[in-house]
């Protein structure tokens, strides 16, 4: 086992785990035994599997070592949503964000909570109004970087998440084959256990990993970062769409949607003198109304160095409005925890800056 690379274990499927221990001869019930330790007890070491042999947790360490991920900052706003930074171990940072689906009131608990994860450190696609593709594209997380921040939060926090939704830092279907190996751990029974209705996945556009993620067998929920409802608009935003336009893009969705029989979401951050015109509001009507999708609008989270504005609440009710007119299920996002900077990307952007000036 030694000489060969090392993989974390919360990055193995059960079966793989499986047949790596068929080879040397342990029983049949080790590996489930062994996940049961990972995700139900959860614990942090193979030392603390008190019912695995010593020579086979000391094998096991040395080839598919338990990582570990530091939280070293939370950030709380008074709606109790909560911002996590991790360093990873190889130094780089990553964010989460906890939203509860309802602000606990009276002391009661908030009855759901769903975790935005990252998927890469950084971002490679440079859309103009988002903190997380400032600083460009270091790397693509590892399935169990990205399990790993539902567990640690989960523990920090105490609190069970409910649902997983792939729109913290980073392009997931840029970084597929990790994300869907993260996607099948968190979903199955021996892992989290967390139900494919309730994972979300959210890209910026890349047409033709759409389309293979149709052909996946999960029923995951799929968004779209649409932004814009004509070229010229999304061209002036968003980089990817130079690459794969409108006319592409939505004939993904309309694959996706047919092999599915799923309605997406198209995400619309709505921005002041960009994207916020009757004429846009409209023009989504139309594609949302061919696609059934469901159109949730975002008003734009200031980013520190970018220029962009939100809409005054009039012009955001206002195109609320126009899309619900014509029939589309629409709401309007009321950022919940607009004051921590909650939109990916601005925490770990705020704290480089903050590291390489010294204030850290
Ligand atoms: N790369 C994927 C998923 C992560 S982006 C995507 O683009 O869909 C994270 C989400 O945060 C996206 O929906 C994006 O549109 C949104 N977002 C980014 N910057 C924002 C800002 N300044 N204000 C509000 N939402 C923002
Ligand atoms: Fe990347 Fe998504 Fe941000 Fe665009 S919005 S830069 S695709 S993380």
């Amino acid at each position: 086992m030694a000489s060969a690379e090392k993989i974390d274990i919360k990055s193995l499927f059960l079966d793989e785990l499986q047949s790596e221990l068929e080879k040397s001869a342990e029983p049949s019930y080790r590996a489930a035994q062994i996940m049961d330790w990972l995700y139900y007890k959860r614990i942090r070491a193979f030392e603390e599997m008190t019912d695995v042999p010593k020579s086979l947790r000391a094998r096991l360490a040395e080839r598919f070592p338990i990582g570990t991920m530091d939280i070293i900052r939370v950030l709380g706003s008074r709606d109790t949503t909560r911002k996590f930074l991790f360093r990873l171990s190889d130094e780089n940072l990553i964010e989460s964000v906890l939203i509860p689906a309802s602000p606990a009131l009276y002391g009661q608990k908030s009855d759901r909570r769903t975790l935005c994860v990252s998927t890469q450190v950084g971002c490679a696609f440079g859309c103009k109004f988002c903190a997380s593709g400032l600083e460009g594209f270091s790397r693509n997380l590892r399935a169990n970087e990205i399990v790993d921040q539902i567990i640690a939060i989960e523990r920090a926090s105490g609190e069970r998440i409910d649902n997983i939704v792939f729109m913290g830092m980073g392009e997931p279907l840029a970084n597929f084959d990790n994300v869907m190996r993260a996607i099948r751990i968190i979903n199955s029974p021996w892992g989290l256990g967390i139900g494919a209705r309730h994972i979300t996945v959210s890209t910026s556009g890349l047409a033709p990993q759409i389309r293979k993620l149709a052909d996946e067998p999960l029923q995951i929920r799929l968004a779209i970062s649409l932004h814009g409802a004509t070229d010229v608009v999304r061209n002036q935003i968003m980089p990817i769409n130079r690459r794969y336009n409108i006319g592409m893009l939505l004939s993904a969705c309309d694959y996706y949607v047919a092999r599915k029989k799923q309605r997406l979401t198209f995400e619309y951050i709505l921005i002041a003198g960009v994207n916020d015109s009757n004429d846009q509001a409209n023009l989504l009507a139309v594609h949302a109304e061919r696609l059934s999708a469901k159109v949730n609008l975002i008003p734009y989270n200031t980013v520190e160095d970018l220029s962009w504005s939100r809409p005054s609440q009039d012009r955001q009710e206002e195109f609320l409005s126009i899309l619900r007119a014509q029939g589309i299920s629409a709401t309007l996002r009321r950022e919940k925890g607009s004051d921590i900077d909650a939109a990916c990307g601005q925490l770990r952007l705020q704290t480089k800056r903050k590291f390489s000036s010294g204030a850290l």
